[in-house]
């Protein structure tokens, strides 16, 4: 922020608004680099105080910024304090390592591949700034939010080209902006049921909610994991110290949330971890699973509100009784003859269990599979011991009907890329990173591309040889210059 340029351009920028994304008003007043478009940028910007102080009154104190211009306040409340502070210094000073580890956003399948643009055709008319162009208010920029919060509307994104902000910056000038195609809603939101699409709307308000951090100030980690500990031995959940699973997903069954929970990765199971999560020593990563198990927990969201009006005290903990060191040794070794007298006749009785879940659910995992058998089922039967006794086993963690899905999309969106670029007589050579490029899983298929055949083939056969390229481009400008 030294240049004559770059003061000559202050003079005529516009201050920020309130609810405004911070970064994204960067990218208006033309101050990024292309790289700090990219999703993993603005949705996490680091280094950001000498730009601020640079800015000035434009934009207000750091502390403003924070507040009001990113997702800082909705965001810290789910961290443990050490991780808060390590978000701060991120966005004041610059990145931190193991940060998007810390917040649950390091790989695909979390939140972040999700990352896009949006923006809602009702805030674009009233989200107006000085300079009369609508801003893009942070609420919409959460990754995951499918809905207005204000208008519940279902948020919309532009085409393919606009939304390529590394590509196309200045589309993403001012939330109004577009290469002349119109917004269309985000699919997912325009597919969901009308009663999920209620659901993802009243957690789209909550979210925009708690950006204010005024409003339910112990709503935090701390907080959360005390009211969801004290809920879940109101509800049986947690009962004398012990974790009763099968009350838990009786509770998620009977929850009206139960839809999103199960969206959001909650498929409550006889695992430590769910203990853990019953007993609030643990938090849910991400802010939008948290939010849907407080919800999901309580009959109304205002009970929610109620139960963190003042600081949510500690469940007391309960003394588990246990057993001598002898007593526990017998007892194992008790088990152990017991498990290998019966192992057979339990394997055959597991089996035919397990075989007939299969049969139900077609499309279910090894893991999800075992999930719905009884806990003992797991030492009498694996994947190893099904498959050699001939019994037909899924994969262990994806189900085949989750590649064929990806494979059907991904080879579409090769298709239509190759086919894009053939109409607009693009002059690069069609590659593979350039067919793939804008597709959700673009980043890591490789691994994947031995369950994804159609996208396998369309890869080979779309992408160009430099012979196939030249003949293209000159066929092409030969039928232009006609
Ligand atoms: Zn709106
Ligand atoms: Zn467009």
């Amino acid at each position: 922020m030294s240049t004559l340029q770059d003061s000559l351009r202050l003079v005529f920028a516009r201050s920020i608004r309130s609810g405004e994304h911070f970064v994204m008003y960067l990218a208006h007043l033309l101050f990024y680099l292309e790289h700090q478009l990219l999703p993993r940028y603005w949705l996490w910007p680091s280094g950001l105080r000498p730009t601020i102080e640079g800015l000035g009154a434009l934009v207000g104190s750091l502390g403003y910024v924070k507040s009001h211009c990113s997702s800082m306040p909705a965001t810290t409340r789910f961290l443990p304090p050490k991780n808060v502070q390590a978000l701060h210094g991120h966005f004041d000073h610059g990145t931190q390592g193991g940060l998007m580890a810390m917040l649950g956003l390091s790989g695909p399948g979390t939140e972040w591949v999700k990352a896009r643009l949006a923006r809602c055709p009702k805030c674009l008319e009233e989200d107006i700034a000085d300079d009369g162009l609508p801003f893009w208010r942070r609420d919409h920029l959460v990754p995951g939010n499918l809905f207005c919060g204000y208008h519940g509307e279902p948020l919309c994104t532009p085409c393919d080209q606009c939304a390529d902000f590394s590509k196309y910056q200045k589309y993403t000038r001012h939330a109004g902006f577009t290469c002349g195609c119109s917004l269309q809603a985000i699919p997912e939101a325009a597919a969901l049921p009308t009663e999920v699409a209620e659901l993802e709307i009243e957690m789209s308000r909550i979210g925009s909610r708690l950006l204010d951090e005024n409003y339910l100030p112990h709503l935090n980690h701390g907080g959360i994991g005390n009211v969801v500990a004290a809920r879940a031995v109101e509800l049986g959940i947690v009962e004398g110290g012990f974790y009763r699973a099968d009350r838990a997903a009786e509770v998620v069954q009977a929850s009206r949330f139960r839809p999103l929970l199960e969206r959001k990765g909650i498929v409550v199971a006889r695992t430590q971890s769910y203990a853990d999560l019953f007993k609030g020593k643990m938090v849910p990563r991400t802010p939008s699973a948290t939010i849907a198990l407080l919800a999901g927990l309580h009959p109304k969201w205002e009970d929610v509100e109620h139960a963190f009006e003042h600081i949510p005290t500690e469940v007391q903990k309960v003394q588990l009784v246990t057993r001598s060191l002898e007593t526990r040794l017998t007892q194992r070794e008790r088990k152990a003859n017991w498990k290998q007298k019966n192992a057979e006749k339990y394997f055959t009785f597991y089996a035919k269990d397990y075989a007939k879940e299969l049969k139900k659910n077609p499309d279910a995992s090894h893991v999800e599979l075992m999930r719905k058998l009884p806990h003992s089922a797991g030492f009498f039967i694996t994947e190893e011991s099904l498959a050699a006794a001939g019994y037909q086993v899924p994969n262990f963690h994806t189900s085949d009907s989750y590649y064929k899905r990806l494979d059907a999309s991904f080879s579409q969106h090769v298709k239509a890329k190759a086919n894009g670029f053939v109409d607009a007589g693009w002059k690069h050579r069609i590659t593979r990173h350039a067919l793939t490029r804008g597709h959700r899983m673009s980043t890591n298929y490789r691994h994947l591309l031995p369950h994804l055949p159609k996208t396998r083939d369309a890869i080979e056969r779309l992408q160009e040889t430099t012979t196939a390229w030249k003949q293209r481009v000159a066929a092409f400008n030969e039928q232009a210059s006609m």
